[in-house]
């Protein structure tokens, strides 16, 4: 049986906190369930682990009630108190709590005074102006609130992808523990890849389904049950998603797991199909004759679906009726890139900027999943807030490299950077030494705030400098925060294609950028195509399936990749490129000893400064000028589960203030810094 998370058990404090203070209690016990809410997202183990061994009500701060409490919720996934509170108020009050900017106090001011306690209603009061009648609510306040109504409606139901199937996992992970499961997978648009997921759908064959439904439907984590029966059961989780179950004979399972994974425009054009050359039906159920209830084939497999209606099977990332099924006819279907394409990863951090491994770690972890040659890419100084490189530091760094290159061996370690794209185009890293790098990604980590015409100028003048081999995360999406940049993708992709520089697929789970669509322009238009980890750790290495799976929904193959060929014929476009622009190249000597001119510490002045500015130079540069508009990685890793180390950041952040970084990390998600810290250590608060 799946465990309840820690965090899963202090949301259900949080939403008691958050309950109870919109409602009108005891301020005490609201404060009290907040704490518990705090304590068991900052616990060292598993709380129900520790309630097993009966060390969790030693905890300092948790008293008998909370462990009753723990306890009950493990179990049942709520508790007494939870389900009494719940019945007093509406369900859309819950719904509000989850709209950005909106804190329980506001909520509890509308609800006591408006009875408002739906999103729909919420949107009425505010359009109409009933709640600027309300004390502390003005025309400003009311637009935000509408603004963050709109936000909500587009984020719900619909989650990254990466969260989508680990939820799905551990389901089917349980449920395959049942014997009388014969097959279970993923479908719907979590097994087509999609990047953002609606309604999660698990299939099953199985002799038995009252077992698996029973099984199902009472899992822990099954909040509300929405139907059930012995072919489809549907659950919501506490996170509002919805889980559909449909529990297929063994014999239709080939029938039933085409069939549910859509998408449904695939479908029809297979139905379609079938009736037209075949005079066949096809479903769910099987393939049946016209009109008829006459079953030809139950359809065990897919591929006997596929074959009934004069197909090979389709890969599932394909299916979108997007030409798909005319390119299986013709027998034209891309050969799709497959994780054995890729020879490296050209994208990743290491302790010198923000990352968490270093050179020798990044590089053990990358041989253990048997790439050729990797390429390391720290930030640079306009990202202070990474602790990016400047000129002095970058120089050491590929000394560095290079000497660990060679003191390793087995791996080609190219030394690079990800050059910050400040907000006029140019590059924050002198040329000269640019130039001088292996591999250079170029990134916009700031100032996003721009016309998709500005931002294509941005990124188009980064490219012209010639130095730049791939332009990182280009459309800067961050999937269920920000949108992304709306580029002009022709003229990018052609300026692109003119300049030979490659487009990333970014592999980071919050990011998958470029997307699908963007995969598939870019391969009809002939740039090539980089599918990089973007990795801050060694784990994150493993992140290149998510590029890939982005890529394959882009009928991206392996000629379309550049990381699937040899270093060799990468080093070469880099050569030619620079050969264009009568640039130095640098040969073999130098790329062995990076330049007698370059320093090699950064406490040390350099020996010439003829190619980049002096230290001293540099520090005359108001730093911090273009700061506060900074975003990168520290962002992404507030969007993501927050690690140790981070929640200790923000912790020690909350007690003692002066971390001016996460401050603005912070504010750029919310305009009080303090909130939103607390937010995101302990959940909604007001
Ligand atoms: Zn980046
Ligand atoms: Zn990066």
């Amino acid at each position: 049986m799946a465990r309840m998370e820690n965090s899963e058990v202090a949301s259900v404090f949080s939403e008691m906190a958050d309950l109870l203070h919109i409602r009108g209690g005891d301020p005490h016990r609201i404060r009290s369930f907040r704490r518990t809410a705090r304590i068991l997202d900052n616990l060292p183990e598993s709380v129900a682990v520790m309630v097993r061994f009966g060390t969790f009500g030693k905890w300092p701060g948790i008293g008998p009630g909370s462990v009753r409490r723990v306890k009950e919720i493990l179990k049942t996934g709520t508790c007494d108190d939870h389900r009494k509170l719940r019945q007093e108020l509406p369900d859309g009050l819950r719904d509000m709590l989850e709209v950005k900017g909106l804190g329980a106090s506001t909520i509890r001011l509308i609800w006591n005074n408006l009875k408002v306690g739906s999103l729909a209603e919420l949107e009425y009061a505010a359009r109409n102006g009933t709640l600027l009648k309300l004390p502390r609510i003005g025309e400003r306040t009311a637009a935000r609130i509408l603004k963050g109504i709109e936000d909500h409606r587009q984020r719900i139901g619909k989650i990254p992808y990466v969260r989508a199937r680990r939820t799905g996992m551990s389901i089917v992970e349980t449920l395959s523990e049942l014997p009388a499961v014969d097959q279970i997978a993923l479908g719907g648009s979590i097994r087509r890849g999609k990047a953002n997921i609606g309604d999660l759908d698990i299939l099953v064959a199985a002799d038995e389904p009252e077992v698996v439904a029973q099984r199902f439907l009472t899992m822990p984590f099954a909040e509300e049950i929405l139907a059930r029966g012995t072919g489809r059961c549907s659950i919501r989780l506490a996170s509002r998603q919805q889980v559909d179950l449909r529990i297929l004979p063994p014999e239709n399972w080939g029938a039933g797991l085409h069939y549910f994974t859509g998408s449904a425009l695939h479908n029809i054009a297979i139905r379609v199909r079938g009736l037209k050359l075949a005079g066949i039906k096809i479903s769910d159920k099987g393939i049946f004759v016209r009109n008829t209830e006459n079953r030809l084939d139950p359809g065990r497999t897919e591929e006997e679906i596929f074959a009934a209606v004069g197909l090979p099977w389709i890969p599932p990332e394909l299916r979108e009726n997007t030409g798909e099924i005319e390119a299986a006819a013709q027998g034209k279907m891309p050969n799709l890139v497959t994780r054995d394409h890729l020879r490296g990863d050209l994208h990743m951090h290491t302790v010198a900027s923000d990352g968490k491994g270093t050179v020798v770690e990044m590089i053990d972890a990358s041989l253990a999943l048997g790439h050729e040659y990797i390429a390391i890419t720290d930030h640079t100084q306009n990202l202070s807030i990474a602790n990016g490189l400047d000129e002095a530091r970058l120089a050491a760094q590929i000394r560095h490299i290079r000497e660990v290159e060679d003191s390793v061996g087995r791996i080609r370690v190219a030394a690079g950077t990800e050059v910050d794209i400040l907000q006029d185009g140019t590059l924050d890293i002198e040329l000269g030494l640019l130039q001088q790098l292996d591999w250079v990604v170029a990134s916009v980590h700031s100032h996003f705030q721009m016309s998709g015409a500005e931002m294509t100028d941005r990124l188009v003048r980064a490219m012209e400098t010639g130095v730049v081999d791939c332009i990182g995360h280009p459309t800067n999406r961050r999937l269920g925060h920000r949108k992304p940049s709306e580029l002009d993708l022709e003229r990018l992709l052609k300026t692109a294609r003119r300049l030979g520089v490659a487009m990333e697929v970014n592999g980071n789970p919050g990011r998958m950028d470029l997307s699908d669509k963007h995969c598939r322009r870019a391969r009809e238009m002939g740039v090539p195509l980089v599918i990089s980890t973007d990795a801050h750790s060694p784990k994150h290495l493993r992140y290149q399936e998510f590029g890939l799976i982005t890529a394959r929904r882009g009928w991206v193959e392996p000629r379309n990749v550049l990381n699937t060929s040899p270093w060799s014929e990468i080093a070469d476009r880099r050569r030619d490129r620079l050969r264009n622009k009568n640039w130095a190249i640098p040969g073999a000597p130098v790329r062995r000893d990076p330049g007698n001119s370059l320093p090699v510490h950064s406490d040390r002045p350099p020996a010439s400064a003829d190619h980049y500015p002096s230290l001293d130079e540099e520090e005359e540069e108001p730093a911090s000028a273009a700061q506060p508009q900074q975003d990168v990685d520290l962002e992404a890793m507030l969007d993501a589960e927050l690690d140790e180390d981070l929640r200790q950041r923000i912790d020690d952040f909350l007690r003692n203030g002066g971390d001016d970084v996460l401050q603005m990390a912070l504010e750029r998600r919310g305009e009080n810094a303090m909130k939103v810290a607390f937010e995101l250590l302990w959940g909604a608060t007001d």
